[in-house]
Formats: C-alpha cells, sequence, structure tokens
C-alpha cells in the first residue's frame, strides 16, 4: 500500500522539471523523474539524488514507460528554438508519440496527467492579451511548426483521452519562464541577454527589439502547476500560466545592463522567421480558478537569475 503520493516528471532533469522535482518533493511526494537528457542534465537535480524519495530514470518519453504512479507531469520537450529546431523531426515525436506513451500509462494506471502546454499554441497572436478560447495563427510549416503543432496536437490528445477513455487531465498553456538552470546556450532571450551583459559581450536583438514577450519566474510558474494539478477533476484547463507584465525586448535589454552593470553594447541581428511580435497572456482563468496570480517582479527575478549565472561563470573561469 502507497501513502505518500508517486509523481512522475518527464523531462524532470530540465529547467522548469528540476524546480518541480524539488517542490514536489519538499510536498512529501514519491517523484519519479524520466528524462533523454537531450537538454536537461544530472547536474540540474544533483542535490536531490540522494534523496530517499527520489528516482532518476533516463528515459525518452518516444518509447512506452511501465511504472506505477498516481499523477504524471508530461514536461519532456526541448523549449527553446534552437533546441527544438536542431531535430525537428524529433520534436514532433517527442510531443505527439510522447504524450500518447504517457496518457496511455496515466489510462492504465488510472493517474491524473498534466500536460505542459505553451503560449506557443497561439502562435503569432492576431488577438491580444491571449485568453484560452483564442484558436491561435500559427504557421503549420515553418521552422517554428515542429514545437507549435506537435503541442498543439498534444492537446488535441490530451482532451480526446479524456472524452474517449474518462482521463483526468489538466492543460497548462506556459509563457515565457526565465529563472536559474536555464541552459545557458540555449538561445533564449533571457539567459543570452545576462550571459552576454556578465561578459562584456554585445547584446544581440533580433529585429528592432519591439516584439514584446512577458515573463514569468519559475517559482511562480512551478506554484501554478501545482495548483492545477491539486484541482477537482472538472477542471482539464486550458489554463494560460504567465506573467502578465509585457515588456519589449529591449526593454528587458536595458534591465538586464542595469542589473549587471554592464558596458555591453546592444546590437540589431535580424528577426528569425516567425517570430511572434507580441504575447501576453491573459490570467484570469487561473486567478479565478486557481487562486494564483505571479509574485515576482520581473526585476527581481532577473536579480536571481543573473546571481545563478554570475556563479556558473565565475566556476567555469576558475576550472581553467
Ligand atoms: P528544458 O529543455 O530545460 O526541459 C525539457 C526537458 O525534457 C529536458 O530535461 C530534456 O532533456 C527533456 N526531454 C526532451 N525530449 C525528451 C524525450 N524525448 N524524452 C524524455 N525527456 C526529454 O525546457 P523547459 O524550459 O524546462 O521546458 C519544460 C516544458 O515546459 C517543455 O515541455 C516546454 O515545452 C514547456 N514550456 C516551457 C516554456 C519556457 O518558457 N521555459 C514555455 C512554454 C512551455
Ligand atoms: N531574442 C533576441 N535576442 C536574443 C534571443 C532572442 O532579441 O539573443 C528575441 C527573439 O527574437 C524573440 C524574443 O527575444 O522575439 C524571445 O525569444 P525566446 O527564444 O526567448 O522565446 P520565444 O520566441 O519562444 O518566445
Amino acid at each position: 500500500m502507497h501513502l505518500e503520493r508517486r509523481i512522475l516528471i518527464t523531462g524532470g532533469a530540465g529547467f522548469i522539471g528540476s524546480f518541480l522535482c524539488e517542490r514536489l518533493l519538499e510536498s512529501g511526494a514519491n517523484v519519479l523523474c524520466a528524462d533523454n537528457f537531450f537538454t536537461g542534465t544530472r547536474t540540474n537535480v544533483a542535490h536531490l539524488l540522494s534523496h530517499p524519495r527520489f528516482e532518476l530514470m533516463r528515459h525518452d518519453v518516444c518509447f512506452p514507460l511501465y511504472v506505477e504512479v498516481d499523477e504524471i507531469y508530461n514536461m519532456a520537450c526541448p523549449a527553446s528554438p534552437i533546441h527544438y529546431q536542431f531535430d525537428p523531426v524529433q520534436t514532433t515525436k517527442t510531443s505527439v508519440h510522447g504524450a500518447i506513451n504517457m496518457l496511455g500509462l496515466a489510462k492504465r494506471v488510472k493517474a491524473k496527467i498534466l500536460q505542459a502546454s505553451t503560449s506557443e499554441v497561439y502562435g503569432d497572436p492576431a488577438v491580444h492579451p491571449q485568453p484560452e478560447e483564442y484558436w491561435g495563427n500559427v504557421n503549420p510549416i515553418g521552422p517554428r511548426s515542429c514545437y507549435d503543432e506537435g503541442k498543439r496536437c498534444a492537446e488535441t490528445l490530451f482532451f480526446d483521452y479524456h472524452r474517449q477513455h474518462k482521463l483526468r487531465i489538466k492543460v497548462a498553456r506556459i509563457f515565457n519562464t526565465y529563472g536559474p538552470r536555464m541552459h545557458p546556450n540555449d538561445g533564449r532571450v533571457v539567459s543570452n541577454f545576462i550571459v552576454q551583459a556578465l561578459k562584456g559581450e554585445d547584446i544581440t536583438l533580433y529585429g528592432d527589439g519591439q516584439q514584446t514577450r512577458s515573463f514569468c519566474y519559475v517559482d511562480d510558474l512551478v506554484r501554478g502547476l501545482i495548483s492545477l494539478m491539486d484541482t477537482g477533476d472538472d477542471i482539464t484547463g486550458p489554463i494560460n500560466i504567465g506573467n502578465p507584465g509585457e515588456f519589449t525586448i529591449r526593454q528587458l535589454a536595458e534591465q538586464v545592463i542595469d542589473l549587471t552593470g554592464s558596458k555591453s553594447k546592444l546590437v540589431f541581428m535580424p528577426l528569425p522567421q516567425d517570430d511572434p511580435k507580441q504575447r501576453q497572456p491573459n490570467i484570469e482563468k487561473a486567478r479565478e480558478i486557481l487562486g494564483w496570480d505571479p509574485e515576482v517582479r520581473l526585476r527581481d527575478g532577473l536579480t536571481k537569475t543573473i546571481a545563478y549565472f554570475d556563479g556558473m561563470l565565475s566556476d567555469k573561469l576558475a576550472a581553467k
């Protein structure tokens, strides 16, 4: 008999997954982290390896997994454009075959399952800010499509398993999230700008830097995901989880320069194809249903993230 909840986190050795592992262990659960280490690392969960309720397993979600668990957080999928465009076919497989395998597992063991979906399902949105009812504006054949359409198909699968097999599902649409343990070379804007500023290198603004994003600190995001998982069976989502504070990419660069005291200069580079012009979540549903609101201001979250990358770069220098 199992008195403690057993929770599977796919992609648990990644940036967001590793914080989820931490928080769920703190809540008293048994945590099984399954990851193929494509973008995640053992280092992200090294501090958990000796925890008696933590288990790390190398596994690719494109293959079936036979374990006994009560809840599944399906986080496995490369999230940054550089990483998901490295092997786009594998990215679609991870989202689609991964969802089928994890939904099949959830069906067999009657587990509740949460999908890490994304604001990318809205594409380059024609509605602003984006409510969950908006169906999106996604290019099905562009360089971002492997990620966007993979995640959209995963949502379809989640809702069909819910309707067809009465599975208990939770779909979270995650907006840009940042914090410590982001991959330093994954090309995402927050990690790029911080690393460039700390090294005194040019800060690379794509396009004119007027495109906007809304940045959520990882602690807030993880709190939102856990409260969504803990809702009653009637709540399926999709629910937007993100910080509605909207900034231009140029404003972000200026904040990073200010907080690091860097002498880096802003340089302008071509805008990648299909780069969304604006993105801001409407989080009324998360507020109403989860009683959730982000608490960490961009300035405070950036300060913590800068401290993390500063430590990482100093360790690298010391090791040379
Ligand atoms: P990440 O790349 O740090 O984490 C993804 C993890 O999944 C990594 O540990 C990677 O090794 C693992 N993985 C990839 N393919 C796998 C496979 N086939 N089998 C098993 N493991 C696999 O990215 P993240 O930012 O932590 O994102 C986590 C999840 O949240 C992803 O599903 C992503 O799409 C979603 N999301 C993230 C953001 C964000 O801003 N960070 C925004 C929207 C959605
Ligand atoms: N971006 C930028 N410079 C960089 C990296 C990204 O100007 O060095 C821009 C990018 O073009 C996009 C925004 O920052 O408009 C966010 O990019 P990211 O890859 O972090 O996430 P996404 O586009 O998936 O929201």
